[in-house]
């Protein structure tokens, strides 16, 4: 089962506003195994949108779009996939009664522009939303799926929580897919790329790397029927992995670097204190992150000045000699 997402609105377009509609959709749809193949991002105008909803119903199997679902007249979503369809739309009065409901409930009337978030083609249903006034449609047809889904996110995440993400799990079961980092520090990406070449022409368990911020990452995904059977495809790649470049690897999966310093020093029974200049306590602030720091972080003193480190008792010859940020200092 293959999917594509498309995110809705003319603020995505001008750098207002982040997608992350479409990378929390990403990332479920992995966890359930489903091969994510397009993300777009269109404006709030019905020919790009309509011509956007049409490439992706010719083409995948899932659609998925965000946002363009409120009252106001730049919300297009429905009328946009009634015109890829060919379906008309009309008014539920069931739904319609639900909305008034809402507004009741807030003690002020329906504004009727309102009046199409109650409405549906033949080939949807809805899908409910408590927490914000659109439903969600539900549309199926010749066996293809378009789920169309609010724009604000926690409206979003609840919705593909309770009523869409187990009917799509439903429909593609017997898929398990387990994911390994192996996070590296000390060789280039390209260097690292050289050391293991061989094992990015697996297709399964795929191998992907990423430069980031603490070093070079290795992922691995596995895809098959069970967990375990993931797992076991990943055992031999991990093998390899780490007879090349295992010194390397400081870390795994969602082991910080923090994380890793916190595990040594408790495993060594050590404590730690800190004194950190120009940072502003960044150090100290992510080991504070780490839970149960506190069974070895003494404090942290933040200060750029040579007269506060000799009056914590550094000599002053000392500081003149190595500098107030220096290894000799610390210790
Ligand atoms: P509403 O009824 O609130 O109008 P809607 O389904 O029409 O809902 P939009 O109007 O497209 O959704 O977006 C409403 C708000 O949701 C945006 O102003 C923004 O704050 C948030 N939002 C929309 N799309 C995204 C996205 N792709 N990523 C993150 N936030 C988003
Ligand atoms: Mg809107």
């Amino acid at each position: 089962m293959h999917a594509e997402v498309i995110s809705i609105g003319t603020e995505l377009l001008m750098g207002e506003l982040v997608d992350t509609n479409s990378s929390y959709l990403a990332s479920e749809l992995a966890k359930l195994g489903i091969d994510l193949r397009w993300v777009s991002k269109v404006g709030d105008d019905f020919d790009r949108l309509k011509g956007v909803i049409d490439q992706a119903w010719r083409r995948s199997d899932v659609t998925l779009t965000t946002g363009g679902l409120g009252p106001t007249s730049d919300d297009m979503t429905r009328e946009t996939i009634a015109a890829v369809l060919g379906e008309e739309m009309t008014v539920q009065e069931d739904l319609l009664e639900h909305l008034k409901g809402l507004f009741a409930g807030r003690g002020t009337p329906m504004p009727s522009t309102n009046v199409k978030q109650a409405t549906l083609i033949p080939s949807a249903v809805t899908i409910d939303n408590p927490v914000g006034t659109a439903p969600g449609w539900w549309v199926e047809k010749d066996s293809r799926l378009i789920i169309a889904m609010p724009g604000p996110p926690r409206e979003l995440d609840r919705m593909w929580t309770h009523e869409v993400s187990h009917q799509l799990r439903e429909r593609n079961p017997n898929v398990a897919i387990v994911t390994r980092t192996f996070k590296t520090f000390g060789i280039s990406e390209g260097g690292l790329n050289e050391m293991i070449a061989p094992l990015f022409e697996s297709e399964n368990p795929v191998l992907g790397i990423y430069s980031k911020v603490d070093g070079i990452h290795l992922r691995a995904i596995a895809t098959a029927r069970t967990d375990i059977e993931a797992r076991e495809l990943i055992g031999p790649m991990e093998a390899e992995i780490r007879s090349a470049v295992g010194d390397s690897i400081w870390g795994e999966d969602e082991e910080t670097p923090e994380s890793q310093v916190a595990t040594l020093m408790k495993k060594r029974r050590q404590s730690l204190g800190i004194m950190e200049s120009f940072t502003g306590g960044i150090l100290a602030s992510n080991l504070a992150e780490v839970p149960g720091h506190r069974e070895f972080l003494r404090g942290s003193i933040v200060t750029g000045s040579r007269d506060v480190v000799e009056r914590m008792g550094v000599p002053r010859e000392l500081i003149d000699r190595f500098g107030e940020a220096s290894p000799e200092i610390a210790e």
